[in-house]
Formats: structure tokens, sequence, C-alpha cells
């Protein structure tokens, strides 16, 4: 059985899951942290984060190129984040269109912005997989935003009726910031959903399989 974490920002606690570490431009340092072929990373502009956006653009653009990047992200619309929405519209935009040109997924954080976030998708005609992560939405908007063609990432704590919605095609796992052992979130949904842990981890891992083989 192979764990896949799909967003976290720590190595795993057993080395032999597959992460996707986040790597935030200008906050993280610009050499990658570790080199295990168990490690991959995603590489974004959080929107916590935009400063001389220009320069974290053409950062971000680069270290696109290397192997081990296999999303972008975490990028996103934050209405608690101290950037205006627009100004963080405007950086979404041109890493979204990134992700677009280098055939990678997202992963998107999104806080109280699900409509700016709607409209955008929909302008950009985006089709690379956009995955919202650490999900804690309701099922009516889990549902809304299936419809949409959005994916969904669920952590350590997340709304039980959500997790059924997601289940089985568009779910994802991960740890986040938090130190959780992500088999433990595989314990835990797994559990919710009524089916062996088994059975959950080889649904992930193909749905895992089938973001990174996107047909374009
Ligand atoms: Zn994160």
């Amino acid at each position: 059985m192979i764990y896949y974490d799909i967003h976290t920002h720590h190595l795993p606690e057993h080395p032999e899951d597959i992460a996707v570490l986040s790597h935030i431009v200008s906050i993280d340092s610009d050499a990658f942290q570790s080199d295990t072929e168990q490690i991959f990373y995603s590489v974004g502009i959080h929107p916590w984060y935009i400063k001389e956006e220009k320069d974290q653009v053409s950062v971000c653009k680069h270290m696109l190129s290397s192997a081990k990047v296999i999303a972008v992200g975490e990028i996103g619309l934050d209405k608690f984040a101290d950037k205006s929405l627009q100004e963080q519209l405007f950086v979404f935009k041109q890493q979204a269109l990134l992700a677009e040109e280098n055939r990678l997924f997202v992963i998107v954080h999104c806080v109280k912005a699900w409509d700016e976030l709607i409209a955008l998708k929909r302008e950009l005609h985006a089709k690379m997989p956009w995955i919202i992560h650490g999900f804690r939405g309701n099922a009516q908007l889990a549902q809304q935003l299936i419809r949409e063609g959005f994916f969904l990432s669920f952590g350590e704590h997340f709304n039980r009726e959500a997790v059924r919605v997601a289940w089985p095609n568009h779910l994802f796992v991960e740890t986040d910031d938090s130190t959780v052992d992500i088999r433990s979130v595989y314990d835990t949904i797994s559990a919710v959903l009524g089916v062996s842990v088994d059975t959950f981890a080889s649904q992930v891992a193909e749905n895992v399989h089938k973001i990174l083989l996107f047909p374009l």
C-alpha cells in the first residue's frame, strides 16, 4: 500500500510515503529540501506572501522546469490576506497559465473567495486539474466545486458529508502544516467512508495517477 500526501510543508514521517512538498516562492529557500525518490514538489506564490510579483513569477517559472516539480501551488485567493483580491487574482492567473503551459496540476488555497475562484477557472478555461487543498466546506459547496471541475483534498479536519461527496473520484489526502501522520488521515477518512484502508488507498492512488497523466 502506498500513501500519498498531495500537499504538505514537511517531510513524511515514514520515508517510504510519497509526498508533494509545497515550496513557497520567497519564503522557502531556493534549494529543494530533499532529492529522495519519494519527494516531489509544488511551487507557487502563496497569496499571503505576494511581494515583488514580477520577480516572484519569474523565479516560479524557472523552478517549474525542475523534474521534481509536479504541480503549481499553493496559489490562491484569500480574503484575509493583506494584498487586495485584485492583486491576488493577477498573480494567481499568471501562475495558472504557467500550469497550463507546463501541464501541471494546481494546488489551490481558497479562503472565502469561492465565487471569484469559480469565475476565474471559467474565464481561463483551465484544463489542468485544480485541487482545493485543506477543504473544510460543506457538502453543498463540495458538490458545486466538483460540478465546476475542481478536485478536493482533505486533511486532519474536514466535513464528513463533503468527504462523501468527493469520494471516490475527486478526493485527495494531505497533512498541510500539521504534524499529523498522513497514515492517520487515511485511517480517519476511510473510517468515515466505511471502506477499508486498502480500498481507500488504492482509490487515492488511482486519483493521483489520473491527475499526473491528465490529457490536455
Ligand atoms: Zn499549505
